[in-house]
């Protein structure tokens, strides 16, 4: 997914109105920004923005923000606003290990995973989008009975996170290992650009509904 070196996408993400910029204080920004009181939803490594554009599109009573790392990547997906500007979207270049940094406990309604990095190396299990580390922080920014929705086509990265939901402590509300084969579970589904790419090789996409503790 790394667009590597794109000239000059530090620069203009710095000056992007569709970015929330880093700031000492970055608790309370996304609520100014939006300054309503709409419900929260979040995409963590969302790459070029298209499911939470989309997302957007589609529930214009919600609020979205997408969380991307990489500069070159986002610089994608604030090319899409300019294009077609969205009030209900917005967007923050950052580490996800830092989200609590920057949201409120319980100011999130729901969080998307959508074809995390899988950080096969064991040692690596921590960076992983969807341990027990990052439940953790995931259960400060959601609300009480918040939720996390997570999509992978990766066997081995959803057997990993169903067992860190459950050593977490985390609600199954429901999972599927073929999520286009489910009825129940893929109607309104959004596909992301890596799940329209996977699901085209015939690879199964799995995905989970979980529920804060
Ligand atoms: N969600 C998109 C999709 O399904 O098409 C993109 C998937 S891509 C494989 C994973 C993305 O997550 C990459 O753009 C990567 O830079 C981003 N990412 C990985 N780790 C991250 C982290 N710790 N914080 C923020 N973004 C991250």
């Amino acid at each position: 997914m790394r667009l590597k070196n794109v000239p000059g996408s530090k620069e203009y993400i710095a000056e992007s109105k569709f970015v929330i910029h880093d700031e000492t204080e970055r608790k309370g920004k996304v609520r100014e920004y939006f300054a309503n009181d709409k419900p929260i939803q979040i995409e963590i490594g969302m790459g070029k923005g298209q499911f939470i554009y989309a997302m957007a599109q589609k529930y214009p009573e919600i609020n979205f923000v997408g969380i991307e790392k990489y500069s070159s990547v986002l610089l994608r997906a604030i090319q899409k606003m300019e294009e077609e500007p969205l009030d209900n979207l917005i967007f923050i270049r950052m580490d996800a290990e830092e989200i609590t940094d920057v949201f409120d406990n319980g100011e999130v309604d729901k969080i998307y995973l959508n074809f995390s990095d899988p950080w096969p190396k064991d040692r690596h299990a921590k960076r992983r989008l969807e341990s027990r580390q990052f439940l953790e922080r995931y259960k400060k920014i959601l609300k009480d009975d918040g939720f996390i929705e997570f999509k992978t086509d990766n066997n081995d990265l959803f057997d990993f996170a169903l067992e860190e939901v459950d050593a977490a402590g985390w609600k199954m509300i429901a999972f599927t290992r073929d999520l286009h084969a489910d009825e129940k579970l893929n109607e309104g589904n959004i596909m992301t650009e890596y799940e329209a790419k996977f699901s085209a090789m015939g690879n199964p996409i799995n995905k989970y509904i979980i529920q804060k503790p």
